[in-house]
């Protein structure tokens, strides 16, 4: 891939950083605001709830990211793009649609497949555990 191209895709990366950042910090202020508007009311429990959702889209967003930090790290240290399994270069096509992909097509396949393996066995384990 062109460097060209990575630099736009490193600053698009950027970008979306700041964009959680931003998100992140209006959670937190929001989530105050609301402590101190309803502390002493019924609606504690609502309040919870909420804060519940608030605090799971945080942990999604917190490893979004992550991924996109350590994406950013990959770029500067000149490992974008190489797959973290076999060494190889990812295809630009995939990278251009996910950037963050850390393994190329293949791998990624394979990875799904093992993984699809895995499960079947913990599930013919299950069934033969059953029967004992
Ligand atoms: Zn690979």
């Amino acid at each position: 891939m062109r460097q060209r191209r990575i630099q736009l895709i490193r600053s698009t990366l950027v970008q979306k950083m700041e964009e959680l950042r931003s998100n992140a910090d209006n959670t937190i202020s929001k989530m105050k605001d609301a402590e101190g508007n309803f502390a002493d009311s019924f609606d504690q429990a609502a309040i919870d709830s909420n804060k519940f959702v608030e605090l799971v889209c945080r942990d999604r967003e917190r490893e979004l990211m992550l991924d996109v930090k350590e994406t950013i790290l990959r770029i500067d240290r000149g490992l974008f793009g190489i797959c973290d399994h076999c060494g190889r270069m990812i295809h630009e096509k995939r990278l251009s649609i996910e950037p963050m992909s850390r393994l190329c097509t293949e791998c990624q396949e394979e990875k799904e497949i093992n993984h699809k393996r895995k499960n079947r066995q913990w599930a013919m384990k299950g069934i033969s555990y059953n029967h004992v």
